[in-house]
C-alpha cells in the first residue's frame, strides 16, 4: 500500500493532509521503493506526525518522526538500537527553479502536478538526523585502552593507576565527550 504515501500537490485538498501513523520499516528499508537511499538499518516502524498545508503558492510540510536504528556504539562497539528522532520541515513549490526568484531558494521545486513520495521525504529527514558517533548509553564505559575489554561487562586487568600516563587526560576527554 505504497499509494498512501504518494501526494500530488496540485490535488491537495483545501484542508491539507495530515499523518499520524507508523510508517512500516519494510517500506523505508526497501531500496526498490522511492529514490532516496533506503534506511536499511531501521529496526522499528517510524512514528510520523506531519501536516501538509498550502499557504499561497507554497506547500508546507511540518512534522516530527521517531524510530529505532541499529547502530554500533562508538565507545564499546556493541550493536544497539539507537532511538532517533527529528523534525520534518519542508516547503515545496510547483514549477522549475528558473520560474522563481532566488529569494525562494529554501523551497524544493517540483514539476506539476507535483508528485511527492512521502517515504522519500521521511528518509531524507532520517538521514539528516544521522549522527556519526552514537553511544549505547550515557553511562557506557567503553573499551579499556590498554587491554581492549568491554568495561561494561568485564573488569579490566590493567593497573588502574595510570593517571600520570601522558594519554590519560586525552582518554578522559574522549569518555566525557558528547
Ligand atoms: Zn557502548
Ligand atoms: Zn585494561
Amino acid at each position: 500500500m505504497q499509494g498512501r504515501w504518494l501526494v500530488t500537490l496540485q490535488n491537495l485538498a483545501a484542508t491539507g493532509r495530515q499523518w499520524d501513523t507508523d510508517v512500516p520499516m519494510a517500506f523505508l528499508r526497501n531500496p526498490d521503493i522511492g529514490s532516496v537511499k533506503a534506511v536499511s538499518e531501521l529496526v522499528s516502524d517510524v512514528h510520523w506526525q506531519a501536516e501538509l498545508a498550502r499557504v499561497g503558492d507554497i506547500f508546507r510540510l511540518h512534522g516530527h518522526w521517531q524510530g529505532k536504528i541499529k547502530r554500533q556504539c562508538s565507545r564499546c562497539n556493541a550493536a544497539f538500537d539507537w532511538s532517533s528522532e527529528g523534525c520534518s520541515e519542508w516547503a515545496f513549490q510547483l514549477g522549475g527553479e528558473s520560474d522563481h526568484g532566488e529569494s525562494e531558494s529554501t523551497c524544493e521545486y517540483v514539476m506539476p502536478p507535483g508528485e511527492i513520495n512521502m517515504l522519500d521525504v521521511l528518509r531524507e529527514d532520517i538521514w539528516l538526523a544521522w549522527k556519526s558517533d552514537v553511544i549505547c548509553s550515557d553511562s557506557c564505559r567503553g573499551l579499556c585502552q590498554g587491554c581492549g575489554v568491554d568495561l561494561n561487562r568485564e573488569t579490566c586487568q590493567c593497573k588502574q593507576d595510570n593517571s600520570d600516563h601522558p594519554f590519560a587526560v586525552l582518554r578522559d576527554l574522549n569518555l566525557n565527550d558528547e
